[in-house]
């Protein structure tokens, strides 16, 4: 049996591995390896972007949808959400108090709601870049077509959150209804990426009937896709969805995870998601101790938070509200790290790589 720490080394030093390598070193975790690893990413994650944390801020745009994805609480045949849609009006009112805290990205995420036409965004997008021309905005809307995706680019949107939530078409096809295939998902992805938005992808740790074989293949995947951006978070049941009484994804598995895409992608913008904050109190933190760098606090309107529930006990008050960006800095800095005013673009080169090669 090789060397589990060995394994780790020669992550950190080829920055990828084979899928059994994968395997190998998710079927035989323990803390004192995750340790391990979590060390070895933070120095990574150091490296690229100081004790530097980027902030984002959430503005959740509508929590219509027209997919019936298994595992989400806003999926269109729950019929108990509330739903709720923003107004452009809504959106700038959030960008302005986002921007007097400090973010200078936002993320408009929402369900595909068919109301929110490429006109219709394209003029958002249009607004929030006249009024905050130093802000990044990034989408996430689901799938589109090309040339929807090449109108909002057009229109000024920067980056593109679109998680492939499983890298194995069966286990996709166990988790969506058969109209959503993995397929059309990475098709959507090189669309993105072809454009030219600053891509990101991701998935689910701990969704139903998952296996270390399709984890190891979701590091492949995104080993081989290379984004600027990998959003990843446990699975947490929402009580009106079918998988309500499937366990939740664990915080142990998902930071040993966060490390090991910290060591393959050394200057990806990795957050510390809400779902991580949500199944533990101190998530956030100890996924930046595991290697993330980016955290995306709430700016949606107070009136609608609770609405957008894609799972149950979803974190929307304290240090997770924008307004608790003050607490969320203490937070930060009592473990070492500080939160800047920047738009954190993703940089292929950093500065260290410039050294490095001595130039
Ligand atoms: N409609 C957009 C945004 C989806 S919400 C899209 O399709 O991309 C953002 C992410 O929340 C999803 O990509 C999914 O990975 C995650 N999510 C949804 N339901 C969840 C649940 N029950 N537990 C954990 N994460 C969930």
């Amino acid at each position: 049996m090789p060397d589990l720490y060995a394994v780790i080394d020669k992550l950190e030093k080829n920055r990828q591995l084979e899928k059994q390598e994968f395997v190998f070193l998710l079927d035989h975790t323990t803390d004192s390896l995750a340790q391990y690893a979590f060390e070895k990413a933070r120095k990574t994650a150091v490296r690229s972007f100081g004790n530097k944390i980027y902030i984002r801020g959430l503005i959740e745009v509508s929590n219509y949808c027209k997919n019936d994805c298994y595992y989400c609480g806003i999926r269109r045949s729950n019929s108990c959400a509330q739903r709720y849609r923003l107004s452009q009006a809504d959106i700038l009112e959030c960008c302005r108090k986002g921007y007097d805290l400090g973010f200078r990205t936002f993320v408009l995420q929402g369900g595909e709601d068919p109301w929110f036409l490429d006109g219709v965004l394209s003029d958002i997008i249009g607004a929030i870049k006249q009024r905050h021309p130093d802000c990044a905005v990034t989408l996430s809307l689901g799938e589109r077509s090309r040339e929807s995706y090449q109108r909002l680019f057009d229109a000024g949107a920067d980056r593109y959150l679109l998680r492939h939530e499983t890298a194995d078409s069966l286990h996709y096809s166990r988790l969506h209804p058969k109209e959503l295939t993995l397929e059309s998902r990475k098709q959507c992805l090189q669309w993105l990426r072809e454009i030219g938005f600053q891509t990101g992808t991701g998935f689910m740790v701990g969704s139903p009937w998952q296996s270390h074989e399709n984890l190891a293949d979701d590091l492949l995947f995104i080993g081989e896709l290379s984004p600027a951006m990998i959003g990843i978070g446990p699975f947490i049941p929402h009580h009106a969805t079918a998988f309500a009484d499937k366990p939740p994804g664990s915080l142990e598995q998902t930071l040993f995870l966060i490390a090991l895409l910290r060591l393959m992608l050394p200057n990806a913008l990795l957050p510390a998601t809400t779902a991580l904050g949500t199944i533990h109190p101190r998530g956030r933190e100890l996924g930046i101790l595991a290697g993330a760098n980016v955290v995306m606090p709430n700016l949606s309107p107070r009136r609608v938070r609770k609405k957008y529930l894609l799972y149950d006990n979803k974190i929307a008050d304290g240090e997770e509200a924008a307004e608790g960006i003050e607490n969320l800095r203490r937070r930060m800095t009592d473990i070492g790290y500080e939160i800047v005013i920047d738009r954190g673009d993703y940089r292929l080169e950093t500065k260290l790589d410039w050294s490095e090669r001595g130039q």
